[in-house]
């Protein structure tokens, strides 16, 4: 398990997609930074590349050129077990929809990674103290369909944080959530920050991204300070 602070840096990062039409080059050249502990949200229309960013930095997806470190890994270098572990430990999703299998427990969704990590010493304490962590240790016995949505959500976090991951990649994690329970979540993730883990968010709430450090909006494969570009757009 990782426990040192690490800096994401995300560094020329292209991605061209080939498709039948042409390209469509949906990053480009794009940079960030994001120190331990900092949290950043990345605002931007539908298809702007959002996800493939996330995508990428989590080596779900590879990008066609760039680089993307966290400390002093280099993440396209990673190859088997290198590469498993970062997966499964270094960083940690949150999606829209909670991903939770619907037949285990809040605590057995959260203690599911550790298996495949191979993580499962003291796991159970570590599943608990993360469930209190995000506000739900006392819905740790109850199934998914006995959540409501915001906890659902904060389980989906506790699981994506068991195997200590340093950079928490959040996809429109309040897109089902009415708003006082979105912005409920996304106060508890901007919190986890004071943990040293690096929280990215991709949201379409600019109230939501206000609540973290740093916002930017996602634009022609690239990221522009937010204040400034809606100053710009005459949207500010
Ligand atoms: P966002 O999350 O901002 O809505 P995405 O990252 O999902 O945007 O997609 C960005 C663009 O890349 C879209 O035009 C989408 O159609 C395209 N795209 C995404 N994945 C693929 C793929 N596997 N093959 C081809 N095009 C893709
Ligand atoms: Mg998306």
């Amino acid at each position: 398990m990782m426990t040192e602070p690490q800096t994401l840096e995300v560094a020329d990062l292209t991605k061209v997609y080939r498709t039948p039409g042409g390209e469509n080059r949906v990053l480009d050249g794009l940079e960030l930074t994001a120190r331990p502990g900092e949290s950043v949200a990345i605002l931007g229309p539908s298809g702007s590349g959002k996800s493939t960013l996330l995508n990428i930095i989590g080596s779900l997806d590879e990008p066609t050129s760039g680089t993307v470190r966290v400390g002093d890994v280099i993440v396209g270098e990673l190859e088997g077990a290198a590469l498993s572990e970062y997966r499964a430990c270094t960083v940690g999703f949150i999606f829209q929809d909670h991903h939770l299998l619907p037949q285990l427990t809040a605590l057995e969704n959260v203690l599911l990674p550790t298996l495949a990590a191979r993580q499962t010493d003291g796991a159970e304490q570590r599943a608990r103290e993360l469930l209190e962590r995000v506000g739900v240790i006392e819905r740790a016995g109850a199934f998914p369909a006995r959540l409501s949505g915001g906890e659902r959500q904060r389980v989906a976090a506790a699981r994506a944080l068991i195997n200590g991951a340093r950079v928490l990649l959040c996809d429109e994690p309040t897109g089902n959530l009415d708003r006082e329970t979105g912005n409920t979540l996304v106060r508890m993730l901007a919190d986890l920050t004071k943990d040293g883990v690096t929280v990215l968010m991709v949201t379409h709430n600019v109230e939501q991204a206000g609540m973290l450090d740093r916002r930017f909006l996602l634009k022609n494969g690239r990221l522009a300070p937010w204040e400034a570009a809606a100053v710009e757009e005459g949207a500010g």
